[in-house]
């Protein structure tokens, strides 16, 4: 078991549905583990088709019927205000709740509890600002955009930042004016089920935020299938997304994919080598290695390779693993037995493939939990599995390069295009490189900090669409167009002639 339980913890985690919580209607559930020690403390209800039904015809009711998606903006506004302010206020609880369930760093987890904040109030923000397209046709007409929620919105989330990723999700569908059923990850059910009483406290009405927990393949496949949900929001592995865009084809739903990554962080010899090596280990090795952006892949030119691979391994073997709820750890405990198998089978797959420079299996001091040693492989070639593959753990796999156009190459060279990170201090070299490498997202010189304006997305098998600032609005709202007349009608009067 974990060393530290927080108190008052449910044993059973519940749907909410029309403001309610409810068991599944089978009355199915499953096991939650949490994955410092591995052991079941809860069970949560397992949605099937007739809870999603129930859910969706709970958020039909709210959007067809009920204030929320009628209210004027400065009025939504004031509610994400309460909403953020209310999870600041219970950030710690938030955070402690998030570490036991998921086993990332309390500090860390801290850290996306704020940003789930954040969230809310940077779209409060956004739709009172907003300004729509009005176009004058002197002497014709008017022409002016009337944007409108779209409706019931599916969001779909995975277990890495459980509660900062919904957040990302359900902040703009309710700033829209959409009503929304959130079906969270099954490894980490157990913060989402706050959302219910935060937004409660805030004013948002009932059947506006609904939860199903429950299996991707039952419940999350019930919510994409439903023909009443015009929109799916969609983070996670990027086959499933491909399942999920299959299964959206045959009603034409919108579709935001943030899918999978391997992005690289390039690191030239001109490049500020201790900044650069700060922000390659934080990159890889922040949020457990459990990061869709993480730099899992660091191309180092030649010149500084030995000195850069000598002392990023030196570091790495230094970073404190542990206990996911105490201070000090910089990485805890992977989410969940099976993840831990996968990243595992990776680790040994990579003395293969590569140079093992540090780590390379769990932390003899840790017998139990799912705990993983930060692993460096070096001279990874660019076929490798691990240099081609999501890893999604406490793992890097370093490569060399001689010029420009090889380290554009071997960035360029898997099937992902999420992020990216370059490292030079000429400044000619790093726009060239940003703009030729292909990912939806890069930082010059930067660790990954993100102002909620600019865009979020892959490229590539990472996704599909971009969030971030007036992008999520749009999302969740169609702009409709509407154009009046105002001088005279200028018709072809078809079947005037004599
Ligand atoms: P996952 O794809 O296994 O699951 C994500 C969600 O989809 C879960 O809620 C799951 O229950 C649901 N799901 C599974 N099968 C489904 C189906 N057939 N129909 C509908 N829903 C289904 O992903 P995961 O393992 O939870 O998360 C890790 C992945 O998420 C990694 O690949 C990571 O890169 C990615 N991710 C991407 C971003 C991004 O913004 N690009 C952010 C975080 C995580």
């Amino acid at each position: 078991m974990a060393t530290h339980t927080p108190a008052n913890l449910p044993e059973r985690i519940q749907h909410y549905i029309g403001g309610k919580f409810v068991d599944s209607i089978s009355g199915a559930t499953f096991d939650v583990l949490e994955p410092a020690g591995n052991t079941v403390y809860a069970t949560a209800a397992a949605g099937q088709k007739e809870d999603i039904d129930l859910a969706v015809a709970a958020a039909t009711e709210a959007f067809e019927n009920g204030p929320w998606p009628r209210m004027l903006p400065r009025a939504r506004s004031r509610v994400l205000n309460r909403i953020a302010d209310l999870v600041e206020a219970q950030d710690a609880r938030l955070a402690e709740l998030e570490t036991f369930d998921t086993g990332l760093p309390i500090t860390q987890a801290l850290g996306q509890a704020q940003r789930a904040a954040e969230n809310f109030r940077f779209f409060a923000d956004l739709i009172v600002a907003q300004a729509d397209d009005t176009y004058k046709v002197p002497g014709r007409q008017i022409n002016y955009v009337n944007r409108k929620p779209k409706g019931v919105a599916g969001l779909i989330t995975p277990w890495n930042t459980p509660f900062m990723l919904e957040s990302w999700k359900l902040a703009p569908a309710l700033a829209s004016g959409c009503t929304v059923v959130l079906k969270p990850a099954e490894f980490t059910p157990l913060s989402a089920s706050l959302w219910a009483k935060i937004f409660e406290d805030a004013g948002v009405p009932d059947g506006v935020f609904n939860l199903v927990n429950g299996l991707g393949e039952e419940a999350g496949d019930a919510l994409v299938k439903h023909p009443g949900v015009p929109l799916i929001s969609f983070t996670g592995e990027t086959t499933t997304g491909q399942t999920i865009f299959r299964n959206c084809a045959a009603d034409l739903k919108g579709m935001s994919m943030e899918l999978g990554g391997k992005s690289p962080a390039v690191v030239f010899a001109d490049a500020d080598l201790d900044a650069a090596i700060d922000s390659t280990l934080f990159g890889v090795f922040s949020l457990n290695g459990e990061r869709c952006t993480a730099g899992s892949r660091i191309l180092v030119e030649r010149p500084v390779y030995e000195d850069f691979i000598a002392r990023y391994a030196a570091r790495a073997k230094n970073i404190v693993v542990g206990d996911p709820n105490d201070p000090k750890t910089e990485v805890g405990a992977l989410v969940h037995p099976e993840h831990f198998a996968k990243v595992m089978s990776y680790v040994e797959l990579g003395k293969s493939e590569g140079r093992l420079l540090a780590g390379g299996g769990r932390p003899e001091a840790l017998p139990d939990g799912n705990y993983v040693q930060p692993t460096v492989f070096a001279d990874v070639a660019k076929n490798a599995r691990i240099f081609q593959e999501e890893i999604f753990g406490p793992v890097v796999a370093i490569t060399p390069f001689d010029t420009d156009e090889e380290a554009l190459e071997l960035a360029n060279g898997v099937k992902y295009g999420l992020a990216a990170y370059i490292w030079t201090s000429n400044l000619e070299r790093a726009h060239t490189f940003a703009h030729a490498v292909e990912s939806g997202m890069v930082w010059l010189n930067s660790h990954n900090v993100r102002d909620l304006r600019t865009p979020f997305g892959g490229v590539k098998a990472s996704g599909l669409g971009h969030e971030g600032g007036y992008r999520s609005i749009d999302f969740y709202t169609d702009q409709q167009a509407v154009h009046i007349t105002v001088g005279p009608v200028h018709t072809a009067r078809f079947g005037a002639s004599q």
